[in-house]
């Protein structure tokens, strides 16, 4: 009997186009694939058409699965000599309870393998085309949830805010007045830019910008969204000044001058 080998791959933002080839791959020789409700059914599709598909996914609060089921379900498909791909949304270590399930993973033996995928931030800022960092503002990007609202987490967005980094709010919900007093308790002015990206990377993908003030009134985009804080939003919809068309003619005619290829002939 073959062993079995539970992979932890990442799906990436939406766009099948943004997997990795080793997630393409695996899913093709998958004989298992156990995925979250955020992978969209393009991705589904590239899976071996042999392959035992199971939607494990909870969204919103609603519990379907346990994730002591879903340990449970890799643990067993993988000591059954199956090759398991247990597929998340973005990327598998962020926000995805990877911990839990590699410690199930090594408490029973089982091999495994982790492959990233582009995590939801940085798929909602190429969709937006906001830069995470600007070397005229934010140098550091903070991954956060908007999920847990515990007291003890106040002390970490006064450090958030008071860092200056760009805020990518995962799970953000629908309630924006929420996030809006938060941020606003922990020091953040309200006339900081905000975008809330929707979908990002799909053919539904939507974009809201506004300010942190006024985000109570901005329209809730469906899920899953994503919220990004700070300066380099306005930065994103600024438009660049025109370059002078004898400007570029002289750093053409220099460049070529440069090009070895062309000294060489
Ligand atoms: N592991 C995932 C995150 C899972 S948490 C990753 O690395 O991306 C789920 C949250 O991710 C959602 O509530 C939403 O905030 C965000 N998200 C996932 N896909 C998204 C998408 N296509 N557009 C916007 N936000 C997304």
């Amino acid at each position: 009997m073959t062993t079995g080998k539970v992979y932890l791959v990442g799906a990436g933002p939406g766009d099948p186009e943004l997997l990795t080839v080793k997630a393409a791959r695996l899913l093709r020789d998958a004989d298992a694939v156990l995925h979250d409700e955020l992978v969209t059914p393009q991705i589904l599709r590239l899976a071996n058409p042999a392959a035992w598909l199971h939607n494990v996914g909870k969204r919103c609060g609603t519990r379907k699965i346990t994730q002591e089921e879903i340990n449970f379900l890799m643990v067993g498909l993988a000591s059954a000599g199956l090759q398991v791909v247990r597929l998340k949304g973005g990327d598998p270590l962020i926000f995805g309870r990877a911990g839990e399930e590699i410690e199930a993973l090594r408490r029973a033996g089982i091999a495994y393998e982790i492959v990233p995928g582009i995590t939801a931030a940085l798929g909602a800022a190429a969709g937006a085309a906001i830069p995470l960092t600007d070397r005229r503002g934010p140098a550091a990007v903070v991954f956060v949830t908007g999920r847990r609202a515990a007291d003890q987490e106040e002390r970490d967005w006064q450090h958030f805010v008071r860092s200056g980094a760009t805020l990518a709010i995962y799970m953000p919900g629908r309630n924006y007045s929420q996030i809006t007093s938060r941020l606003s308790k922990a020091g953040l002015a309200g006339d900081t830019p905000c975008a809330v990206v929707s979908r990002a990377t799909t053919a539904e993908q939507q974009l809201h910008v506004t300010t942190i003030g006024e985000l109570p009134g901005a329209p809730a985009l469906a899920a899953p969204a994503l919220l990004i804080v700070g300066e380099v939003v306005r930065l994103a919809a600024q438009s660049m000044p025109l370059v002078p068309a004898a400007d570029i003619e002289q750093f053409l005619s220099h460049t070529i001058e440069l090009n070895p290829r062309e000294l060489a002939s």
